[in-house]
């Protein structure tokens, strides 16, 4: 029996990154800029993406379900997107949350004229806000939390879209870096609490707004700032304003974007992500030392952790594990019979760099544990004498509610195990963890402090930043996604 094996089972086993977002204001050409930076920022999202482009009358638009190269590279589409300013969006879908009609940047036509709007993020009130404004008559045409902004600014009755954009952000809670474009503005927001990316830089004369500053570098254009915190920047073709729309607090960033989501080459909150991979693994290696003779990484994102791991703990560095980064999203398998197939489509291990050493594997993460697993076993059956594990992240026991898909807690397998458990179910001779302080320590922080964490750490910690106020029926990210289509 011929099986179709999707890719996205396998990749299930790792958080994923809900977006990012783009803008530009000021640029001839600001469609095509706007696809190079949604490429840029493709690790994000990858299941759609959108472009809204305005001439300051009027509002263009193209949005598509897959990858910005296979809908954005041709001429003819770029030329449907005429405009001096743009705003773009990549989306990584939650279950049954796939539609195109779900595809950003939103779009709404006010009495002030047209709003684009898109979000980085999760909004943690959005089932209850949406109820309520259903109860009020608003129709709904997607299943995303970001709609409620669209219809909390439709119902403000501020004069300005500034001020009922403002307006309309003090009643959600959450986390939100949003990037949002009217007919003559364009405009960034970030939560009070920062828990989302969001830089400001420049390219001949036009301001841009994006996820993360390798967005920047892929068209030449020169990084300037993050957005802080609670902060609104409103850009015109002129001019660059600044807003505090929140008071200022401590700021509680993701620090699993230095872990795992944010692309190595980028500067996120002034650290490069990059160096911060190696320190943790340097971290890793002071905190607890396998006995190996080779480090090896669990290949792409684990590899900085690795390289650092492998220059403290004075160890060669060997890619062990070679990844396919041609494997597309479906596959035809041979055979039922064939275990392990799947796995190894995207991981092979390189029997002549394994076999009769002791290895030591670094990963950035471990959520289900079903990866962990094939992998464990395929550097084995090449011959490995014996197989340690060392992850770049504290054990994930608490699902994400700001934006990143994780399983609900009854599937996080340190939720449900500890340490010594865990290494016996994936098959490894040790397994050990970065503690949370070693972290902190990495990411340029002494350690942590309980009344001021300074970054979000709920995923490891259960410290959540912000009320759940959806959440008390225990829902992750994923299930929220789920219960907006029946709010
Ligand atoms: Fe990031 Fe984890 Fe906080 Fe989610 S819970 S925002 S993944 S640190």
């Amino acid at each position: 029996m011929t099986t179709i094996w999707r890719m996205d089972a396998d990749d299930d086993d790792k958080p994923h990154e809900e977006c990012g977002v783009f803008g530009i204001v000021g640029h001839d050409e600001a469609a095509a800029h706007t696809v190079l930076g949604l490429h840029a920022l493709q690790h994000r999202g990858q299941e759609g993406a959108g472009v809204v482009t305005t001439d300051g009358e009027h509002f263009h638009s193209h949005r598509a379900l897959g990858l910005v190269g296979d809908n954005f590279s041709s001429e003819d589409v770029i030329k449907t997107l005429p405009g001096f300013m743009a705003v773009g969006h990549n989306r990584y879908s939650t279950t049954g949350g796939d539609r195109l009609r779900n595809v950003q940047p939103l779009f709404g036509d006010f009495a002030f004229g047209g709003l684009a709007l898109a979000h980085n993020g999760n909004l943690t009130n959005a089932i209850s806000l949406r109820r309520r404004l259903v109860d009020r008559g608003c129709l709904f045409q997607s299943t995303s939390d970001t709609e409620v902004i669209i219809h909390l600014i439709a119902r403000s009755r501020k004069p300005s879209v500034v001020d009922r954009l403002s307006d309309a952000l003090l009643h959600v809670q959450g986390a939100y870096a949003l990037v949002a474009m009217s007919n003559d503005m364009l405009i960034g927001m970030r939560d009070p609490l920062g828990v989302r990316p969001l830089v400001l830089g420049e390219l001949d004369g036009a301001t841009i707004l994006a996820s993360e500053s390798c967005a920047l570098d892929i068209m030449g254009a020169t990084f300037i700032r993050d957005i802080e915190p609670g902060e609104m920047v409103i850009a015109t073709r002129d001019q660059v304003e600044s807003r505090r729309l929140f008071p200022k607090t401590p700021s509680r960033f993701c620090i699993f974007e230095y872990v795992y989501f944010a692309r190595p080459d980028s500067v996120v909150e002034r650290e490069g992500v990059y160096e911060v991979r190696k320190r943790i693994g340097a971290e890793l290696a002071a905190e607890d030392l396998a006995p190996a003779d080779i480090v090896i990484p669990v290949p792409d994102s684990g590899v900085p952790a690795a390289i650092g791991y492998a220059q403290a703990a004075g160890l060669p560095f060997e890619l062990g594990l070679i990844r396919n980064h041609y494997v597309g999203r479906t596959f035809i398998e041979p055979s039922d019979q064939i275990r392990h197939f799947g796995v190894k489509l995207k991981h092979n291990a390189n029997r002549a760099t394994v076999a009769g050493k002791r290895v030591v594997l670094i990963d950035d993460s471990i959520v289900r544990g079903t990866t962990s697993t094939k992998i464990v076993t395929m550097v084995r059956q090449a011959g490995a004498a014996e197989v340690h594990m060392r992850i770049a992240s504290p054990p994930t026991r608490h699902s994400c509610y700001y934006g990143v898909d994780t399983p609900e807690r009854s599937q996080l397998l340190a939720a449900q195990h500890d340490v010594r458990e865990m290494a016996d179910m994936i098959g490894v001779d040790s397994l050990g963890f970065i503690s949370l302080d070693g972290l902190y320590r990495a990411v340029g922080k002494r350690e942590r402090h309980a009344t001021d964490p300074q970054y979000c750490d709920a995923c490891f910690s259960g410290d959540y930043p912000t009320p759940l106020e959806d959440a008390d029926c225990g829902s992750t990210t994923s299930q929220l996604s789920l219960m907006l289509e029946d709010a």
